[in-house]
Order: structure tokens, then C-alpha cells, then sequence
């Protein structure tokens, strides 16, 4: 069975050429909107919120004397991201000393405050004393004074916090909506009821890991709206205080590929919320999350308006936030407004541009997708919400608009616009932010502005902290030039309605233009018609049989590899890198195919197919560009009257043996790289995944490979493997595979008669990851599901030692249970499915075995369910035990060992040294200096830190270990084309002949 027909979207495609959907949003706008009169009605409120600079305390104050792109304001959002939730005094001190370190807080200001800059530095200057120099022990005296020192860093980041949040529980935060509902009623000289302040709360925390958070948050949602109804200040949606909600909080798995729990699970429980929002008749948004769940959250939006529709018809504050800075943005209001329409509802929708830009920039470059789904000019991003907002007034009898900005540019336009239509609309702003623009804002009485209200505890607050951080502290922000007087008044009001010739930043495929290599092109699986071709090529796709070869086909083979290399070897180096290219281009052209086989005969997942497929035509790319940049011939210096110069070219026939588990992408790399040096390629494939491999092989013949340099034999390792590494024409031998089969090859070498034969080794690792109590727990459960459970642990780099501070431990073990609970595991031709089976009944085995011996030796942490019969499906599982020597094996399946720590981290490491493996190590710490000393220590040939461990990028990070783990050089990598090359240096006399021509001729 493969994955249901993707439904069908509702939005355009997101990749869509930015300057065309600018030049769409454009049409009509340059009539709607007034920027001149725009400028007319901002510059006093700019004007007055200069000449009234924030208090000296206040985030914007210190953030103008350290911007985030100053290593001060990285230093001060390190600290305000983790130091909080530190459990432990020495990490909390290590935290600080590293970041305080790190940072000169004396900057030469010249501007109004260099008063705070002076009294910063001193201060921060003098708690440095009390710092420990290095990660290390420190003194007594030192360790006191350090204490003291966190102690009062804490305290100021609490203060900053508290800024931005407004209470710590939704009572406190009524309460102090009320007062400066008064405060403000009184500077109006108006009655409370229309002072025009509203409130929108929001409970905050990260997202749901678990189902135990998701019902933690959900019962915090529901306390929140039985308080605001219970003190409900004023009649209807508009004019009451209301409730925001983020989906992400209440369901753990809300994203795209879990479409059918989304519905069965998700929407249940946001029901529960609306019910009482609904009957209380006040507001309830959605807020809008990541891109790729930008199609996900209108169909909830849809589902849930037709079922108010049939349940609460009269109910008019049902609401979703839209993100301006999405290229489908206008295409969303014109959603929202067809589904109120279709329901007959008015619904509410509060425009923002967007809180997630960077991460959306990242993420598309990481998956290589074809463009970015947000604009990358911030103007842009301005011009969509002057285009939005117009599309949201014009809707004016199904849309209730609510303009969330801080810009002054944008709300002065955005309230020119909406009086010259005479629609009803309120602004927005978060608490802590836009105070001074909006207190000008206000003395228009008539403008109503609901303040979006964060709450929560300490611990909750980091991330939008952050955020909040980010934004103050920005460049490119508005409340940051607002702030920073050196930007003119008009450079600050400037008109966004010019769209800029090309785009911002370079598309995803030229990562790596530096480089002049393409970067492959991956698939964005949220989105429906980039996912179809793969679905239909799964669909398509029967695994063809490929015939096994003989120890006769073996000799035969050789001989003619053997024949075949010189040829080969003698074509120039620029046509051999020329045939790796095509290769890459047809590969890249082919990739649904290719995943449509990789999923029927190695069992992988849609995610991990694409993965693969990239990853070989990477190989491609890159080994071509390598050749041509280090295998050409290089003059030598030398004496006059002789040339020196040094050749590089193949070894003859090289064996090439490949695992299962990457049955494309490995092969692949290992083919092309012996290929592109010059030599001829015996090439034998797992024996569980051979018809990849021959697909891949017939595609490197077509893309101009020789006949007579390429040949695959399938078979056993045993006898097809072994015969060719014996062979006595065999000038080299690369593998992947296990340490024992690695092992048992050179000992064949060794036993050969004749050349000495190189062999290139990459085996497994019992790989780790140390977790310190500085980490972010939710962000390291990410990690470790995707590291230990992706493709059911069976990649060579995947963790299988988890090293968790004892000050952690307790809260990572809980997450990590709720997080297997979570998991889907089943056929991987699902969308849905996280986790497949493992490759046949061998690994089965051997991985039960394995799993039954710790259930009676350790402690069970957690297991996923299994509710599928899919064949060969082991549920990830976790174990604690109690210490790193007990792992003494590589189980090359989705299990997970814990193991908790104390003390110095140096311990650790040394430990993890001492298993002897050194593939990759994964390290969480917000402590830079401990993360850099940990990766100096660790014998370990890829290092991670504060992310996944796997899925190593080609020319990015070169892959391959040390120790029991590999011989290196490291795949994907500047220095693995040498391997699989022979030298030789040509000096040539050149005065033999009669005397030293060039020097007599004055050529020297
Ligand atoms: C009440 C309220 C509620 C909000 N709710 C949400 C929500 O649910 N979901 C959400 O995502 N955001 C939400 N936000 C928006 C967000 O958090 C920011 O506050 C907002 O984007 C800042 O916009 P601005 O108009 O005040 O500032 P401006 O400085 O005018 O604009 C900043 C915007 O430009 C974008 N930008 C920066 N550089 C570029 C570039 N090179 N190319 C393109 N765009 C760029 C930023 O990402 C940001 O969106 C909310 C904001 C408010 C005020």
C-alpha cells in the first residue's frame, strides 16, 4: 500500500518567483495607498517617541548599545535563552563566565547612552573578576563571588523577561491588564469601558513534545478562557478581551504528514476551547506557525468554521492570524475570506508579517527546496501587508481585521486605508513592544488596539523572550531603527512601494555558488504538488530482479576492468568529470524514481529517500568539482635547466562494496569518486539492495562511463565480495560496512601476495551524544528521536549512547517516553510513517536479542507503539543504564541507551573515548568554550553541536571516523579523491641537450 492522494491545495505553489508575486501584490496597491499622507501622519509619532526615549533598563535601551549582531547582544541573548532554566550552580556559572567572557561591554558610545554603556561595563567588568577563566574549577573565593555574580545576571534577566510578559499566571496578568487599562483610561480622561485597550492572552511554553504536554497546555487554555469570560469587561468579540492559541502547544504532532491524527486528535481538542470561547463570545485566534503548515492550518480553519457554523452560527470571534511575509499570503486572506463565507461567519483575522523568518530561510536551504516560501526583502514583506490589508478590508462583510504592527510607516498607511473606506478594523501590539507608537497612536480615540499578552513563568518565557530579543535587537527590525537615532526620520519612513529588482538572498540551489557547484534540489513534502510525482513514482515502481554473478563472472569481469583502465585512466580528467555530472543531472532529473525504488527495496521513508537521492547527486557534483580542482597536474619548484612536476591518475581496478542501508548514496560516492580519479570500478552492492544499485550503474553508462570500466556483481559478501578482494588485479578496495567485515578484508589484503593494496574504511560506532544542563530539553529530544529512531537506526551515524546531566536527566527521560509514544512506525510508503522496518529477518533478530537481553539487565524507559503488521517493524525503544561501559556494541537498529552524568564533563568523554568507536558525537551546551573543549578531547571524526547527529551533507560535512570506526579519508571530503590515486613525479633535464637554453635566453 503506498500514501493516499495528497489533497488537493488550496493555496498557490510556495516557491513561486519572488518578483512576480510582488509585481501581482503591486497592481492596484500604488492606488489604495497613501505612503506620502502615510509619512504626514507618522513623523509626529516618531518624532515624539525620540524625544521620549525609553527608561534606561528597558530592553530597546540596552539593545541600542548592543545590538544582536554585536558579540555583547549575542552574549546577552545566550544568557537570556538558558540561564534560567540552569538547574546547577557550576553550569549556571560556566554559562555565564563563557558568555561574559566572551563580550566587551565598554563600547566607545557617543550616543545618549553612554551613560549605560559606561555603567554596564563597569559593572559587568567588575562581576567578571568573580568569573572563572576557563570551564573549569575555580577557587573558593571565586566560586562565592561567582554565585553572586549569576545570581544578579539571573535577577537582570528576569527583569527583562518581565517586560515582555504580563503575568505569571492569567490572573496576575487580568490584573495588570486592568490597571493599565485604568492608567490608560485616566491619560484619555475616558471612562474604563472605552478606554479602546483590549487584551489577547497567550499562555506561553514551547511546543507540545508529548501528549502530557499538549494536555497540560490545553487544560492551561481552558483555565485562561473560563477567567476571561468569568471577568469579561466589555459585550462582543471586539470590544472584550480574547485568547490566542498556538496548534503546535496543544498537539505534538501537528504538521502535515500526521494530516489524519491532526483531525482525529487535534481538532477535538481545540473544540474544547472554542466551546466556552464561543458561548463567552469572545475572541479566539489561532496564531500562524512554520510555513509548511501554512495548507494544514486552513484546513483545520475550515473544519472548525463549518462545525461553529452548525453549532454557534451567531458567534463572530472566531479568529487565525495570516503572515505577511509568506508569498501565498494574499491568497490566504482570500481563503479565510471564502470558508467565512461558505459558513456564513464573520470571522476575525490579525495580520502579522511574521516571527519566523529566519528559521523558514534555514530550513528551505537545508532541504534544498526550490525557493523560499517568505519574501526576502524586508520591504517585500511590507508591500504583502499593504496588499493583505486591502484584501482583508475589502472582505469587510466576513472579515473583522486586526492589524498587528509596530511599524509606524505601516499602521499610519494601514489606518489611511481602512478610514477611506469607512471599515471597521483594531490594531495590535505585543506587550513590551510599540508602547511609545502606539501611546501617539491612541490620542485618536477611535482607534481601537488590543495588546497581545503573553503569560507565563520564567522557564516558559526564554523562547519568546528571544524572539522578542530578535526583533528589538535587528537590523532590519523597524522598533530597532526607531530606537537607534543615527537613522533619519525619512530613511525610516521610507516608502516600501518600490519592489527591489532581484531577490535578497540567493536561492536555495546556490548554497554553495562560492563553490561554483549546483546544490541538489530537494522535495518539500508539505506541499502537495511537489510530493505527487514522488507518490505516483512509489505507486509505479515493482523492484526488478538483478541476476547474481558467478566466480566465473567475477573473473571476467576483472579481466575486462583490467583491459578497461588504461583507456579510462588516459581520458582526460575534464571529460571524466564532465561524465560525473551528467550522471548527477540525470539522477537529479530521476529522483522520484529513484525514491520510488529506494522505498520498495531498502525500506526507507519518503523523507530519507530524498535525503539519499541528494546526497549521490551531491556525490556527483562534488567529485567532479574535486577532480578538476586536485587531481590536475601541479608544477613543483626546482632547480633551472629541469622541470618538476607532479601527475596523479588512477590505480587500475578498484572493488567498491557498499552497504544496504545507504544502497544509492553510498555506492554511489564510492563509484564516482574511484571513477573520476581514473580507475576502473568493480562495483558489488549489498546483497539486500542490489537493483539500486543497477539502476544506478545503467545511469552512470548512459551518462558516458565506458562499458569496459564499470561493472556490478551482485552476490554474497562471502564468496562475489571475497573473490574480488583476493583477486590479484585488484589495486584497491573502498568499503562501508561493519568493523568485522572491515577487518576480515584487510586481512586479505594483508595475506595478498604482490602490491600492497589500499583500503578505504568507513565502519560503525557506538556514537554518543552528552547532554549538559544548559540544553534546551525539547530541543534535545528532537535530536534524539531524529538521531536514534530516524530509519530505524539504521544509519552508521546514529546515536545509540545518550550521556544526560543528572540536573536534566529526570525532565529528558520523561520527554523521551512521551516523545516514543508519539512515534509512527509502519510501512514506509506512508507519508505518516517516522519509522520503517529493518532491513530482513537477520537484523530482526539480532535486534530482538538485543532488546530482550536489556529488558532483563536495564531499565526501561519507553517504547513506541506498533499498531501496524507491516513485516519487520521493531519499536523504537530506550533503555537507562548505569554506566557508558555497559554499551560495548553497535546495534544497528532503533534502540536507545541512557546513561545519566555528573561532575566534570572531561570524564565523559574520555569514557566515550575509551569504547574505542569514533564515528560521531553529538553535543548539547549553550557553554561554547565546553562544546569546543568536549569536540578537542573526543577522538571522533564528525561532531554535532545543538542538533542532529545525522545526515551528513556532502562538501559540508565530510564524513567518516577514527579508530574502530574507519580508516577515513573522510567521505565527501577535500582529501578523498587522494586515496584512490597513485602519484608519480616527472622530472625532466631540460638542459640535457646541449646546455640551459632558457637561462642564456634570460627566461628565468
Ligand atoms: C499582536 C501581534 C501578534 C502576532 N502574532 C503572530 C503570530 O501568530 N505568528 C507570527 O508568525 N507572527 C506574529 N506576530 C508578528 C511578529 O512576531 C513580529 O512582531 C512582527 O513580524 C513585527 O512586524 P512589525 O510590522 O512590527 O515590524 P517591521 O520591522 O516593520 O517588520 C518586521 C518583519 O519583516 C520581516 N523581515 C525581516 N527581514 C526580512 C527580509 N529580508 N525579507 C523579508 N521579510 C523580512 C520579519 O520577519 C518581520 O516579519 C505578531 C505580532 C503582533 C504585534
Amino acid at each position: 500500500m503506498s500514501s493516499p492522494p495528497p489533497p488537493t491545495a488550496r493555496l498557490p505553489y510556495p516557491y513561486r518567483e519572488e518578483l512576480m508575486v510582488l509585481a501581482s501584490l503591486m497592481q492596484g496597491l500604488a492606488d489604495n495607498v497613501d505612503w506620502p499622507a502615510a509619512v504626514r501622519t507618522a513623523r509626529p509619532w516618531v518624532q515624539a517617541v525620540r524625544d521620549k526615549p525609553a527608561p534606561f533598563w528597558a530592553m530597546e535601551s540596552l539593545l541600542r548599545e548592543y545590538p544582536i549582531s554585536s558579540a555583547e547582544g549575542l552574549a546577552l541573548m545566550r544568557l537570556a535563552e538558558a540561564l534560567l532554566r540552569v538547574p546547577d550552580a557550576e553550569t549556571a556559572i560556566a554559562l555565564t563566565a563563557d558568555q561574559l567572557g566572551k563580550a566587551e561591554f565598554d563600547a566607545a558610545s557617543g550616543g545618549p547612552h553612554k551613560m549605560l554603556a559606561s555603567i554596564s561595563a563597569s559593572a559587568i567588568g567588575l562581576s567578571k573578576k568573580f568569573l572563572p577563566e576557563s570551564d573549569g574549577d575555580a577557587g573558593l573565593f571565586k566560586r562565592l563571588g561567582a554565585q553572586t555574580v549569576v545570581a544578579a545576571t539571573v535577577r537582570a534577566i528576569q527583569l527583562l523577561g518581565r517586560q515582555f510578559v504580563l503575568g505569571r499566571s492569567i490572573k496576575e496578568a487580568m490584573g495588570e491588564a486592568a490597571a493599565a487599562r485604568k492608567a490608560h483610561a485616566s491619560a484619555q480622561r475616558s471612562s474604563v469601558g472605552d478606554s479602546g485597550l483590549r487584551f489577547s492572552y497567550d499562555m506561553l511554553g514551547e511546543g507540545a513534545r508529548t501528549e502530557a504536554d499538549a494536555q497540560r497546555y490545553l487544560a492551561s487554555y481552558l483555565n485562561a478562557i473560563h477567567a476571561i469570560a468569568a471577568a469579561k469587561n466589555a459585550a462582543g468579540p471586539e470590544a472584550a478581551d480574547g485568547i490566542s492559541i498556538k496548534l503546535s502547544a496543544l498537539f505534538s504532532r501537528y504538521e502535515d504528514a500526521q494530516r489524519e491524527r491532526v483531525v482525529n486528535e487535534l481538532l477535538p481538542r481545540v473544540w474544547q476551547l472554542i466551546e466556552p470561547a464561543a458561548r463567552a463570545d469572545i475572541n479566539l485566534t489561532i496564531d500562524a506557525e512554520e510555513s509548511d503548515r501554512l495548507e494544514l492550518s486552513l484546513d483545520v480553519f475550515d473544519a472548525l468554521s463549518s462545525r461553529i457554523a452548525a453549532a454557534f452560527p451567531q458567534w463572530r470571534g472566531f479568529g487565525l492570524a495570516v503572515q505577511a511575509y509568506q508569498t501565498r499570503a494574499l491568497q490566504v486572506v482570500d481563503e479565510v475570506a471564502r470558508i467565512a463565507r461558505t459558513n456564513q461567519l464573520r470571522v476575525m483575522v490579525r495580520l502579522v508579517k511574521g516571527a519566523y523568518w529566519d528559521g523558514e530561510i534555514k530550513r528551505a536551504q537545508e532541504l534544498g527546496l526550490a525557493g523560499y516560501p517568505v519574501f526576502t526583502h524586508k520591504h517585500h514583506t511590507d508591500i504583502s501587508y499593504l496588499a493583505c490589508a486591502r484584501a482583508l478590508i475589502a472582505n469587510a462583510d466576513v472579515i473583522y481585521p486586526q492589524f498587528a504592527t509596530h511599524n509606524a510607516g505601516t499602521i499610519a498607511a494601514i489606518i489611511g486605508m481602512a478610514q477611506a473606506k469607512g471599515a471597521a478594523y483594531e490594531m495590535q501590539r505585543l506587550h513590551g513592544m510599540g508602547e511609545g507608537v502606539y501611546r501617539e497612536v491612541m490620542h485618536d480615540t477611535t482607534i481601537p488596539v488590543r495588546v497581545y499578552a503573553p503569560v507565563g513563568e520564567h522557564r516558559d518565557l526564554l523562547a519568546y523572550l528571544v524572539r522578542r530579543l530578535l526583533e528589538n535587537g535587528a537590523n532590519s527590525s523597524f522598533v530597532h531603527q526607531l530606537s537607534d537615532h543615527a537613522v533619519d526620520v525619512d530613511a525610516l519612513l521610507a516608502s516600501p512601494l518600490t519592489p527591489a529588482a532581484a531577490v535578497g538572498i540567493a536561492p536555495p540551489a546556490a548554497l554553495y555558488a562560492a563553490t561554483g557547484r549546483v546544490n541538489s534540489t530537494g522535495v518539500d513534502l508539505a506541499c502537495t504538488e511537489e510530493r505527487a510525482p514522488l507518490d505516483r513514482a512509489v505507486a509505479a515502481t515493482a523492484v526488478p530482479t538483478v541476476a547474481e554473478a558467478s566466480p566465473a563472472d567475477v573473473d571476467a569481469a576483472m579481466a575486462r576492468l583490467h583491459r578497461g583502465f588504461t583507456p579510462w585512466n588516459a581520458t582526460p580528467l575534464a571529460e571524466r568529470a564532465a561524465v560525473l555530472r551528467r550522471a548527477g543531472d540525470a539522477l537529479a532529473a530521476r529522483l522520484p524514481e529513484f525514491c520510488g525504488l529506494l522505498v520498495k527495496e531498502a525500506h526507507k521513508t519518503l523523507g530519507d529517500c530524498v535525503a539519499e537521492v541528494r546526497e549521490a547527486i551531491d556525490f556527483c557534483r562534488y567529485y567532479a568539482d574535486q577532480a578538476e580542482a586536485r587531481l590536475q597536474t601541479q608544477a613543483l619548484p626546482g632547480p633551472t635547466g629541469e622541470s618538476n612536476e607532479l601527475h596523479l591518475h588512477g590505480r587500475g581496478v578498484f572493488v567498491c562494496i557498499s552497504p544496504w542501508n545507504f544502497p544509492l548514496a553510498i555506492f554511489a560516492g564510492q563509484v564516482a569518486a574511484a571513477l573520476v580519479a581514473g580507475n576502473s570500478v568493480a562495483a558489488k552492492p549489498a546483497e539486500q539492495t542490489p537493483a539500486v544499485a543497477q539502476r544506478f550503474v545503467e545511469l552512470l553508462l548512459q551518462a558516458g562511463v565506458p562499458a569496459d570500466a564499470l561493472a556490478l556483481l551482485h552476490g554474497p559478501g562471502e564468496t562475489i565480495g571475497a573473490a574480488l578482494v583476493a583477486d590479484a588485479r585488484t589495486a584497491g578496495v573502498c568499503f562501508t560496512g561493519s568493523t568485522a567485515v572491515a577487518r576480515l578484508i584487510n586481512r586479505t589484503l594483508a595475506l595478498k601476495d604482490g602490491p600492497i593494496v589500499p583500503l578505504i574504511a568507513e565502519t560503525g560506532g557506538i556514537n554518543a551524544m552528552i547532554v549538559d544542563s544548559s540544553a534546551l530539553p525539547e530541543q534535545v529530544v528532537d535530536a534524539v528521536v531524529q538521531s536514534a529512531f530516524r530509519s530505524a537506526g539504521q544509519r552508521c551515524s546514529a546515536l545509540r549512547l545518550l550521556c544526560v546531566h543528572e540536573g536534566i536527566a529526570d525532565a529528558v527521560i520523561e520527554m523521551i517516553r512521551g516523545a516514543l509514544q508519539e512515534l509512527n512506525v509502519g510501512d514506509p510508503s506512508l507519508l505518516a510513517t517516522d519509522v520503517g522496518p529493518v532491513i530482513d529477518a537477520d537484523a530482526f533478530e539480532g535486534i530482538s536479542a538485543h532488546i530482550a537481553r536489556l529488558r532483563a539487565q536495564a531499565t526501561l524507559i519507553g517504547e513506541a507503539p506498533v499498531g501496524s503488521t507491516f513485516p519487520r517493524l521493531i519499536a523504537p525503544v530506550a533503555f537507562e543504564l548505569p554506566r557508558i561501559a555497559d554499551v560495548t556494541q553497535e546495534i544497528f537498529g532503533p534502540v536507545l541507551h541512557v546513561v545519566r552524568w555528573g561532575g566534570d564533563v572531561s570524564a565523559v568523554i574520555a569514557q566515550i573515548n575509551a569504547l574505542g568507536y569514533g564515528l560521531t558525537l553529538g553535543i548539547q551546551t549553550r557553554i561554547d568554550s565546553r562544546a569546543l573543549r568536549v569536540a578537542a578531547a573526543a577522538r571522533i571524526g564528525n561532531v554535532y553541536v545543538n542538533r542532529n547527529m545525522i545526515g551528513a551533507v556532502v562538501g559540508v560535512q565530510p564524513f567518516g571516523g577514527e579508530g574502530l570506526s574507519g580508516t577515513g579519508p573522510k567521505a565527501g571530503g577535500p582529501h578523498y579523491l587522494y586515496r584512490f590515486c597513485a602519484e608519480q613525479a616527472l622530472t625532466i633535464n631540460t638542459a640535457a641537450a646541449g646546455g640551459n637554453a632558457a637561462l642564456l635566453a634570460g627566461l628565468h
